[in-house]
């Protein structure tokens, strides 16, 4: 019956006293774009460019890019939109003809936006791409760099998004950019919070470490404060803040993230039916009590343990 329950759920995502929360696919190139489009969502909440570089020796040419991302945009079309992320390179996504190498602590070094500032013409040519990208497709086009740690980081991020006539926001994955939220929202229009790697920065936990893992878990209640100071300041600016980590396609912590004020929710095209189903099932005064009692408890499995006893 719950399976039932979940094939047949077709959006858009409401809770039970119809608040309207958008639900949006995590995807990395055309063919993943192209299989996403059959979930039900509201558009891309995560365009992962940087997987269209990790297996080339050179970067590829602005038209190269543009036909990529062309193809993820017309694959979504008008009435839907894409939020794509300028090139995540560095750490855990090495891409040969730009991450640094023979860092000590790549994790902490030269990757993300950091790698796009000291290489502006790599940046530039990917923003000149997308924003061709978007104007022959007529997809509305979002824009967001990713591994941001200061408001001067958004503010000159913005400012090449916005000269190109694309909507301009910033990632929070590193704990002093939530802090800082509500100053990075008079620099940007969106924020989406990448609750993998804000984990990993706010437990000082390696994200790939599997024996870690008790410790990178977005039910910690440290990463549940930032995500909730992070969507206090959206509500403050009346600016949109998502989640593209992991965490938004877990549907008891989607209803917690919603108590919190988070806007829309960004996760492999497979989440979306659970989720939606699972939002469908509570009121917002549901949330928030579920997100004050995730927020008070000890740990993350009394985290969990709260929330699943209060939504059933
Ligand atoms: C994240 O860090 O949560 C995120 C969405 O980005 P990625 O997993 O690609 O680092
Ligand atoms: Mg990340």
């Amino acid at each position: 019956e719950e399976r039932a329950a979940v094939a047949r759920w077709r959006g858009p995502a409401r809770t039970a006293d119809d608040v309207a929360v958008k639900l949006l696919a995590n995807v990395a190139d055309v063919p993943t774009a192209e299989a996403a489009t059959g979930a039900p969502v509201e558009g891309v909440g995560l365009f992962r460019t940087e997987l269209s570089f990790l297996n080339r020796a050179d970067e590829p040419t602005v038209e190269e890019q543009a036909e990529i991302y062309r193809g993820v945009l017309e694959a979504f079309g008008v009435g839907r939109y894409v939020v794509a992320r300028t090139l995540d390179a560095g750490s855990d996504k090495p891409i040969a003809f730009a991450t640094h190498q023979g860092e000590e602590n790549p994790a902490l070094g030269v990757r993300g936006l950091r790698l796009s500032f000291d290489n502006p013409g790599l940046l530039d040519r990917q923003l000149d791409a997308l924003q061709l990208a978007a104007e022959q497709s007529g997809v509305e086009t979002w824009v967001m760099a990713p591994m941001v740690a200061t408001v001067a980081e958004a503010a000159q991020f913005a400012g090449k998004v916005r000269d190109r006539g694309l909507r301009a926001g910033v990632m929070v994955e590193v704990p002093s950019a939530a802090l800082l939220a509500d100053r990075m929202l008079e620099a940007v229009d969106f924020l989406s919070i990448g609750t993998n790697d804000l984990t990993q920065y706010t437990m000082a936990a390696d994200r790939m470490a599997t024996n870690l893992a008790h410790l990178t878990d977005a039910w910690q209640p440290a990463v549940l404060q930032l995500v909730a100071t992070t969507a206090r300041a959206g509500a403050a600016a009346d600016k949109p803040v998502g989640v593209c980590g992991e965490a938004a396609a877990d549907p008891l912590m989607a209803c917690v993230l919603v108590g919190l004020g988070i806007t829309s929710l960004s996760m492999a095209p497979a989440a979306v039916r659970p989720v939606g189903v699972a939002l469908g099932r509570v009121s917002l005064d549901d949330c928030r009590a579920a997100a004050a009692a995730a927020l008070d408890a000890a740990d993350p499995a009394a985290a969990r343990a709260a929330v699943r006893d209060l939504l059933g």
